[in-house]
This record gives structure tokens, C-alpha cells and sequence, in this order.
């Protein structure tokens, strides 16, 4: 009797699912080549944001995208003589999955891949980046994937605006080597930081704390670390920003322990960038990060430029999508330990030191100098330690699901 319930339900939630699936499935409305000088873009028109996935296959050369079950109004696809395409072809890969391929006459490799939202008559796009490349460099870089369509389980796959949780993380391209992760140890030299009512200044905190969660990665194994800093000087924000990408970083941590107006607040909390600031408080405190460039005398008419310039980039790019997971794994590690966090753990606004664009980005800041009973125990090495412990539980969760994507 009850297995008998079970397997109606079981059968409804199916019938329920498959008639959901059937009825919003994705349109793909338009598909356009755009000839540039050193690349071709692929724009796919949608009518939604999707999840996808996009790789090449060798002999012979193709070029693959996978999205969510989609309905083909794009008609006969039109490419330009020099881009290479062959033949257009697209159909269901699985239940609940479609794919689309391209045919080439020669070896490829895509540059990058993004989806951009609606954005006035503009509608929700697939964007995909690629370059002609000899046959020795497809070798090299053809088992690149990029996006984070799932095709294994097709139900995690979420067609929607907003965001999701861990399936949307991105896969970037593998790499042979272990994961390098860039700490970034706020503050230094001439800048303070943050002082506690104990005197104790956040620029001494974080450094230690960086230290010690450097420690602790290289102690697993698993991973590779720099810091931008291993002493007491001064780093400008931006070359806090150059330094990860110069390395080629994976993750970018960049660790503090400000003050609030509030002297009441504490707790841990996590930042990732956006153009509008999520809060008040989140606003305010960007704007105090932000001066610390200011503080040390540097001109910053000349940096400005150079972040306008990345926040463009970076709202085009998945990066911020892979660094909100990041963040939010961050808060449930903390949370698992009983490290005490913010309310609202996880929040956004224009820090410039997380404006790489191309390599996932989250500010933590460990708790408040501003609250008496934080800043002594931010004096302490055992505090110190189990923050050290929960952000490096948070990075091992993180690159499990990298590798979980990648496996796909
Ligand atoms: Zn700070």
C-alpha cells in the first residue's frame, strides 16, 4: 500500500517534471557570427539565461554547445565564409538536453564563453568566443569546457533569471597543476587598517590569518599559495589585482577586519563584487576599502579608469557567478563550524580589489576591530585558527565542485 503511494507520487513529481520541462523549454530565436580581427563570436539569442556547457571535438573539428531542452526558431543558420563553420547541426542529446554542433573546417579553440541577460531590446544571449589555432594548440587546449550546464543530472539544470546555487559554477579550463590560491592580506606599511579599541591594528590580524590559512593549504596538499603580501608594506589595490592575475590565480581571497559605525555588529561576512551595493552598511564600508590607495598618496583619477574599464568586463563575464558560490560556500562552512557570521553573511558592493575579471574574487572580513570582544579574540591565535580552518574548508568545497564539473 504505502509503496504503492510512493510510486504515485513518484510518478506525479515525473508527470509534473516532464510537463514542466516540455512547457518552459528554452527558445533559441537567433544564431550570428560576428567577424573580428583576431576572433569569431558566436551570439546565440535566447529567451532566457540557461545554463550551457561548450567544448571542442578533434577529427573531425567540431564545436559543441549543450543547453537545456530548447525549442529551434533560429531558422537556417547563416555563417560568414571565413568563419570556418561547415555545417549547423542541433537536436535532443537526452531528455531534457539539447545540442547543437557546428561543423569545421579547421582547428579551434574557444577564447571564452558568457551569457549576458536581457538588456533593453537586447535580448538574453549565449556568447562564445573563438580562434582559429594550429593543430598542436588544439591538442593543448581542447578539453576545456566551459559553462556549467549539467548533463549527468538534468534536474539541477535551472532555467531561469536570478541565481542558483552550486550548479551553476562554471568550469574553467583544466589546468595540469595544482590550484593556486591568491590571499590577499588587506591593508599594510603606511595604511593601519582598521585599529582596535585594544590597539591592535587589522593590517597585523589579516596578515596573520592569511599566514595561517596559507599554511593550512599547503599543509593538505592540495593546493598552491601566494600572498600579496608576506610582511608589513603597502600594496596598491590594483596591484593587489595585477599580482593574482600576473600568477594566473584561481581563487583571490583578500582577508580583513574593519570597523563599523556600529560598534555592536560582529561577526564574519563575505563580499563579492557588484555595481550596486547591496546595503547601506556594505556601501559604506567598499568606500572606506576603497581609500586605502588614498591613504598612501596615490593618484587615483589614474586608477579609476582602470576599474571602470573591469567592472564592464566583469558583467559580462561568469566570474562573478563562480564568486558568488564561492561566498555562499564560504557562509555554510562558517556556519558548519560555529564560527559566528553576519545575519546576512553574504553581500555585494564595488570593492576594487575584487575587480579581476577573469578569477573568482570574495573579500572576507573575519569580524569587526569596532566590537570590543572581536578584537580581542581576533588577537589570539586560536581565533585566528579556526577562521584559517573554515575559509580553507570553504576552498576545498569550492574546487570539489570545480573538479565535480569538470568530470562531466
Ligand atoms: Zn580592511
Amino acid at each position: 500500500m504505502l509503496k504503492r503511494f510512493i510510486q504515485s507520487c513518484f510518478l506525479t513529481v515525473l508527470a509534473v517534471f516532464s510537463f514542466a520541462s516540455q512547457s518552459y523549454a528554452l527558445d533559441l530565436n537567433a544564431v550570428r557570427f560576428g567577424l573580428h580581427q583576431d576572433k569569431t563570436r558566436l551570439v546565440l539569442d535566447l529567451d532566457r539565461t540557461a545554463d550551457y556547457r561548450a567544448f571542442v571535438l578533434g577529427d573531425p573539428y567540431r564545436m559543441v554547445i549543450d543547453l537545456p531542452a530548447f525549442e529551434w526558431k533560429a531558422g537556417e543558420v547563416e555563417s560568414p565564409q571565413n568563419a570556418g563553420v561547415l555545417e549547423t547541426r542541433h537536436g535532443n542529446l537526452k531528455p531534457g538536453i539539447s545540442r547543437i554542433v557546428f561543423d569545421m573546417n579547421r582547428p579551434i579553440s574557444i577564447q571564452k564563453a558568457f551569457v549576458l541577460p536581457a538588456n533593453g531590446a537586447k535580448p538574453p544571449r549565449l556568447v562564445i568566443d573563438f580562434a582559429n589555432v594550429s593543430a598542436g594548440l588544439f591538442k593543448q587546449t581542447q578539453s576545456a569546457i566551459y559553462g556549467s550546464l549539467n548533463v549527468e543530472d538534468v534536474k539541477s539544470n535551472v532555467v531561469a533569471k536570478g541565481t542558483t546555487q552550486a550548479p551553476r559554477v562554471p568550469i574553467p579550463p583544466k589546468k595540469a597543476e595544482k590550484p593556486l590560491i591568491i590571499i590577499d592580506p588587506g591593508h599594510g606599511g603606511v595604511d593601519p587598517g582598521a585599529i582596535g579599541s585594544n590597539g591592535v591594528y587589522e593590517k597585523k590580524v589579516v596578515l596573520a590569518i592569511a599566514k595561517e590559512l596559507k599554511k593550512q593549504l599547503l599543509d593538505s596538499g592540495q593546493y598552491r599559495v601566494k600572498l600579496t603580501r608576506e610582511t608589513d608594506i603597502f600594496i596598491k589595490l590594483s596591484d593587489r589585482v595585477k599580482i593574482a592575475r600576473k600568477h594566473d590565480g584561481d581563487l583571490f581571497l583578500s582577508v580583513h577586519a574593519d570597523s563599523l559605525e556600529d560598534p555592536s555588529v560582529q561577526g564574519a561576512s563575505f563580499y563579492t563584487l557588484s555595481e550596486k551595493a547591496s546595503d547601506a552598511q556594505t556601501a559604506r564600508l567598499a568606500a572606506r576599502e576603497n581609500k586605502a590607495d588614498l591613504i598612501a598618496g596615490i593618484d587615483l583619477t589614474v586608477e579609476d579608469k582602470d576599474v571602470a574599464n573591469m567592472l564592464l568586463d566583469i558583467a559580462m563575464r561568469e566570474t562573478s557567478n563562480q564568486s558568488n558560490f564561492f561566498a555562499n560556500t564560504l557562509v555554510d562552512r562558517f556556519k558548519a563550524d560555529s564560527v559566528k557570521t553576519l545575519v546576512t553573511a553574504h553581500r555585494s558592493a564595488g570593492f576594487a580589489v575584487l575587480k579581476a575579471p577573469d578569477i573568482p574574487s570574495v573579500l572576507v572580513e573575519a569580524g569587526f576591530m569596532s566590537n570590543k570582544k572581536e578584537a580581542d579574540l581576533l588577537n589570539t591565535h586560536a581565533h585566528r585558527k579556526k577562521i584559517a580552518k573554515a575559509l580553507k574548508k570553504g576552498i576545498d568545497r569550492y574546487f570539489e565542485q570545480v573538479r565535480k564539473n569538470q568530470r562531466i
